[in-house]
């Protein structure tokens, strides 16, 4: 399905996924004059607590993903492991943005790799595995420390393990299933930087500024914006992000993951892997831009022309993990803005809310 003009007020997104990328896209539809419709399976969704409209069924429900159709304009989703089928029924329906080639290109980390190497956009190393000897010829090649992962729906750190050396390929490869996987080269990274990058329907692109990452625990700990990093370099992020979304003809918000080399005084960028949704590392938009990225992802995907996506301070994100929402309210000061999910429980290691601390404000 196809729709080319924007939705008026009043019209109403479908997305798909509950959790707090759906509550806050939700959240920014709602702000716009748009209503939302919440498809999960996971009756305590924490998007449910914004919006009446929902939908709690399985992803292969055929006929609750057409009962969801018919009660929406468009059709979005907070996370890209949405299932091929699901996509397909929802395509034929109504307009699904971003596209279902996003999906498979980034639900596979293969197809990813292999799309952007065709683009020219710089990847590490790479082979396919579908056996222990494929991962003993690859790890020769590709020399080792490297990096075995899943194929397929690996996050936070799951689904991969770091190579040392030729004795421990046959654990990891049993113990990393279901196969294929990807052998990747290990890359000596001085720091790790995300571009969060719009298109719209009319095929105008926007990113927003360079983020620096620290991981925890596999886990996203702090965006800090700007990052540490010279503004031709900067600048290259950026246009590596756009590229991304032109060759993908894409329509709303897409994170680039970015690994930052230095080798022999020299700075170079690899692209580790994108996300066709709104990204944990671009949560500090909200506190600091015109137009944060969950309002840029429901302009796009309504059809309507983009925000610009200017940042007016310097701001540090940082994720509540766990028993760590506890300093809301009590650690807060003046120039710390709390984005809590609503989650009930605070098991270890799930993410809760976050921070926006303002750094100082920069123009
Ligand atoms: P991923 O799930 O691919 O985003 O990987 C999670 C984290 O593992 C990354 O943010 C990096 O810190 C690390 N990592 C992944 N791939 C590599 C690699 N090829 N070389 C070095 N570190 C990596």
């Amino acid at each position: 399905m196809t729709q080319d003009s924007a939705l008026p007020a009043g019209s109403t997104i479908g997305i798909l996924g509950g959790g707090q990328l759906g509550r806050m896209l939700a959240l920014a539809a709602a702000k716009l004059g748009l209503k939302s419709h919440i498809y999960c399976p996971d009756p305590q969704s924490p998007a449910f607590d914004v919006t009446p409209f929902k939908t709690v069924a399985a992803y292969d429900d055929t006929a609750a993903l057409k009962a969801f159709a018919s009660q929406v304009d468009v059709i979005t989703y907070e996370f890209e492991n949405v299932p091929a089928q699901t996509a397909e029924i929802l395509a034929g329906l109504k307009p699904l943005r971003p596209g279902a080639k996003a999906l498979a290109i980034s639900q596979d980390r293969l197809a990813e790799k292999g799309f952007l190497a065709s683009k020219n956009i710089p990847v590490a190393p790479y082979r396919a595995i579908h056996s222990l000897d494929d991962l003993k010829a690859a790890a020769a090649e590709v020399g080792l420390p490297a990096v075995l992962k899943t194929t397929r729906l690996g996050y936070d750190g799951k689904g991969q393990r770091v190579l040392r050396d030729a004795s421990e390929l046959e654990a990891a490869f049993n113990a990393l299933s279901p196969h294929p996987l990807v052998l990747e080269g290990f890359v000596p990274f001085s720091k790790e930087i995300s571009v969060v990058v719009a298109r719209g329907l009319d095929g105008s692109v926007k990113s927003f500024d360079p983020a620096e990452n620290v991981h925890r625990d596999h886990i996203l700990y702090t965006s800090t914006v700007p990052a540490e990093l010279a503004m031709i370099v900067e600048r290259q992020a950026g246009m590596i992000a756009k590229a991304i979304v032109i060759a993908l003809e894409y329509v709303g918000v897409l994170g680039v993951e970015f690994f930052v080399v230095e080798t022999d005084g020299k700075t170079s960028l690899i692209v580790n892997e994108i996300a066709p949704r709104v990204h944990n590392s671009g949560h500090w938009t909200e506190a600091v831009c015109l137009t944060d990225q969950f309002e840029q992802h429901v302009r796009a995907v309504a059809g309507w022309p983009l925000g610009n996506p200017q940042r007016m301070a310097d701001v540090v994100m940082q994720n509540l993990v766990g028993d760590e929402v506890d300093m809301v309210p009590n650690g807060l000061d003046g120039d710390t803005q709390p984005h809590l999910y609503g989650k009930a429980e605070a098991r270890p290691g799930r993410k809760m809310g976050h921070i926006n601390r303002i750094v100082r404000s920069s123009v």
